[in-house]
């Protein structure tokens, strides 16, 4: 029970690496916000986490990350439920590209900047004023990408967006560590989740054959870091990326 009494928001809740999330938070004893742009969905979760023995333990909300407003409803949200703030992951975000020369900017740039960058600097800064008014100190954590480091194919816009993440918690951590509040960015490398799902069962495996174990890590995997990075037991980790890539950004997997 890591996160006992603590109140988090998990945005891209409803599915994915945020909703292994949502469900890992609480075993660890938090309270969560499930906050996601499908409210259909996050009603769902949260049904369904009702059902399971968590009755009360979270909530829907839904949001558009990319609306500073909405997020800043959503803060309140959490405030107005469970009665302060803790931890934001801000996770939610799309993926998917187009050869750059393609490209018409108002629909291979703008809409994945406004969710994936601008999504995460609203997140950053409607919790960050909510922890300094509280007095309490938080944790952001942020949804970055192995590509938030690297040119990969058809990533120009996401890569540029997940830079941005990167640079945000850096920013973040340096300008808020004097109200005790961390920042940490975490890059997934190749996760079972429905933004990959949508690929060939071939591509797949060459997405799973770049990791060092060979397969497609679970998103219960993320989380499991997440709720550590969540917690007080990783509170010189500050400011940094977290690479949750089982070695995708580091080594070259030997193919024998
Ligand atoms: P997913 O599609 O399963 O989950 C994403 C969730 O975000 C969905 O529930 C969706 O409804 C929600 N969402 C989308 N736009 C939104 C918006 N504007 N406002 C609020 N909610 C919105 O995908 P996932 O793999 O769990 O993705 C989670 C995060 O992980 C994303 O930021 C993604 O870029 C990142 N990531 C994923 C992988 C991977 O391999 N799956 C790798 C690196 C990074």
């Amino acid at each position: 029970m890591r996160l006992n009494g603590k109140v988090a928001i998990i945005t891209g809740g409803a599915s994915g690496i945020g909703l292994a999330t949502v469900k890992k938070f609480l075993d660890e004893g938090a309270k969560v916000v499930v906050a996601d742009i499908n409210r259909a969905n996050a009603e769902k979760v949260v049904a369904d986490l009702d059902a399971a023995g968590f009755k009360g333990s979270s909530s829907a909300f839904a949001v558009d990350v990319s609306v500073f407003t909405e997020v800043e409803a959503l803060v309140a949200h959490a405030v107005e439920v469970f009665g302060k703030l803790d931890v934001i992951f801000n996770n939610a975000g799309i993926a998917g590209g187009k050869p750059l020369l393609d490209h018409d900017p108002a629909v291979d740039y703008e809409p994945m900047i406004r969710i994936d960058q601008d999504g995460v600097y609203y997140g950053i800064l409607a919790a960050g004023r909510q922890f300094r008014d509280q007095g309490t100190g938080g944790v952001i954590i942020s949804t970055s990408s192995i590509y938030g480091e690297q040119a990969a194919e058809l990533a120009f816009t996401y890569s540029a967006a997940k830079a941005a993440v990167i640079s945000f918690t850096r920013s973040a951590a340096y300008e808020l560590a004097e109200y005790g509040i961390r920042a940490v960015a975490i890059t997934p490398g190749r996760v079972g989740t429905a933004i990959i799902n949508q690929f060939s069962d071939e591509l797949k495996e060459t997405f799973a054959s770049e990791q060092l174990r060979g397969v497609m890590t679970q998103p219960e995997e993320i989380a499991n870091v997440v709720a550590f990075l969540a917690s007080d037991e990783s509170n010189v980790i500050n400011g940094t990326v977290v690479h949750v890539d089982d070695g995708y950004s580091v080594f070259k997997k030997r193919l024998d």
